[in-house]
């Protein structure tokens, strides 16, 4: 049951009709939804049973039934996404409101777990740099984890709060904030969190909100895009946080197309999505451009990170299947992105709390690379290293980090492969295979 303070406090918000809404979320009905990553994967090969496509998005597809992903080794091959359809709306305020196909510098503010920055991943083009952050730090390995297993280039995972960014003044083409909120658009799929509902936490995350984006704003570029967006259906983190934006600060309300069939609803200032319309939860997006004009600061970084030598360079290249990479050292790890972030990294090293960037190689260690496990998601290794194809069963005992009974016919570190996508690393000695999985992502599940 719906708390009637809630429902009531929904009744002049467009697009809400309160027996519809009231009929859904006491149905036991749930959406399944899916994203897949398209350097990886593509539709022809799910094989789970796809109900139809998200509308709005050119890689989500709603499956029949919730299958258990755990149990799918393509799952932690990076494959695919496991994320709530109405989010994927963002792919729309993206693409509408920029040329994705230029190079661009773009700000994940609140990224953890990671949906929104592995979908902006995939629209943006590899010229272009993601800095994908969480201020929370427990959350910061999760997001770490789902943007390697994606397997891309050009990410960065950093932890800070939004007040760090105003001294990356004017640097961000796009900046993303999928604000923390009351949540209320998850109560279908959580239905303990209705409990947790109150009108003083909807105004204390409202304050939230604003003070995150009025902290972050510096950052924007002057006509730079800032999209906004929540999981709650509440006015007072929606459209008042817009009127509020457009009032206070240099900025300007942009609309999008949307087709009716979508069952989108275009409210004052953003798009309201309604699991009572839509197939999918409670979202909220609004889009804007930042028409200030703040001073550019000139950024040269003091320090370069620690770069390698050319030993360190060459054992490291036997590995690669490309040359136009820049290599650095960070903590210890050694990093790869594409030699066009090269300038970025100092830059971002010397402002930011850098937890992540590009592929991690891993370790040089007695003149021997210790491959990262990112090494192995990437798409940056060369043909010759060595590959073992297993079966479902082989599979997901890899995966909870067993030992593997299989016979590889070289000795050495190779690649573990399920229906063509690597899972991960193992070092074949004479005597037993090492599991390379990594601890922390093994299944924990029996099956
Ligand atoms: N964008 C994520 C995705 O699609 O997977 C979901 C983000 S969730 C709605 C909001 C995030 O904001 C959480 O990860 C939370 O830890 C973070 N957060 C909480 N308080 C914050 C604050 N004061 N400033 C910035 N982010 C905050």
């Amino acid at each position: 049951m719906l708390p009637e303070e809630f429902l009531s406090s929904l009744e002049d918000s467009k697009g809400f009709e309160r027996e519809a809404f009231e009929k859904i979320h006491a149905s036991a009905g749930q959406v399944t939804s899916i994203r897949l990553n398209p350097d990886k994967f593509s539709i022809e090969n799910v094989k789970f049973k796809i109900e139809n496509k998200v509308p709005w998005s050119r890689h989500g597809v709603y499956l029949t039934q919730r299958p258990s992903f755990t149990f799918d080794p393509l799952f932690h091959a990076g494959c695919y996404y496991v994320q709530e359809a109405s989010s994927m709306f963002l792919e729309q305020a993206l693409s509408q409101t920029v040329d994705l196909s230029q190079s661009l510098k773009i700000l994940d503010l609140c990224a953890a777990p990671g949906g929104k920055s592995t979908h902006i991943q995939s629209l943006i083009s590899q010229e272009s740099l993601l800095v994908s952050n969480e201020v929370i730090w427990s959350r910061v390995p999760v997001l770490k984890d789902n943007i390697i297993k994606w397997g891309a280039e050009n990410v960065v995972v950093t932890q800070n709060d939004p007040k760090e960014f105003s001294s990356l003044k004017n640097y961000f083409d796009i900046i993303v904030i999928d604000a923390p909120c009351s949540g209320s658009g998850l109560f279908r799929r959580d239905p303990e969190a209705v409990s947790e509902w109150s009108l003083s936490n909807v105004k204390l995350c409202s304050m939230r909100q604003q003070r995150i984006i009025a902290d972050v704003l510096p950052a924007l570029k002057n006509d730079g895009i800032l999209i906004y967006s929540t999981c709650s259906y509440s006015k007072e983190e929606d459209e008042d946080i817009c009127k509020w934006l457009i009032d206070e600060m240099r900025i300007q309300n942009l609309k999008l197309k949307i087709e009716n069939k979508w069952n989108v609803v275009e409210s004052s200032f953003g798009y309201r999505f309604w699991p009572d319309k839509v197939k999918g939860e409670g979202f909220f997006l609004a889009c804007f451009k930042k028409t200030g004009m703040d001073d550019d600061t000139p950024r040269k970084a003091r320090k370069i990170p620690e770069q390698l030598n050319k030993k360190e360079l060459a054992i490291i290249s036997n590995w690669l299947g490309m040359d136009t990479l820049h290599f650095f050292k960070h903590e210890n790890i050694i990093y790869m992105i594409s030699g066009k972030h090269r300038a970025e990294i100092p830059i971002l090293l010397q402002q930011l709390r850098v937890k992540y960037a590009g592929v991690g190689a891993g370790e040089i260690i007695h003149d021997k690379l210790i491959p990262g496990h990112a090494l192995a998601m990437s798409s940056l290794l060369n043909e010759s290293i060595p590959v073992n194809r297993l079966d479902h069963s082989h599979a997901i005992e890899y995966l909870k980090k067993k030992e593997i009974r299989i016979e590889p016919a070289v000795k050495g570190w190779q690649l573990v492969q399920y229906e063509g996508h690597n899972l991960g690393w193992i070092n074949v000695l004479s005597n037993r295979i090492n599991n390379y999985y990594p601890k922390e992502l093994r299944i924990l599940k029996e099956n």
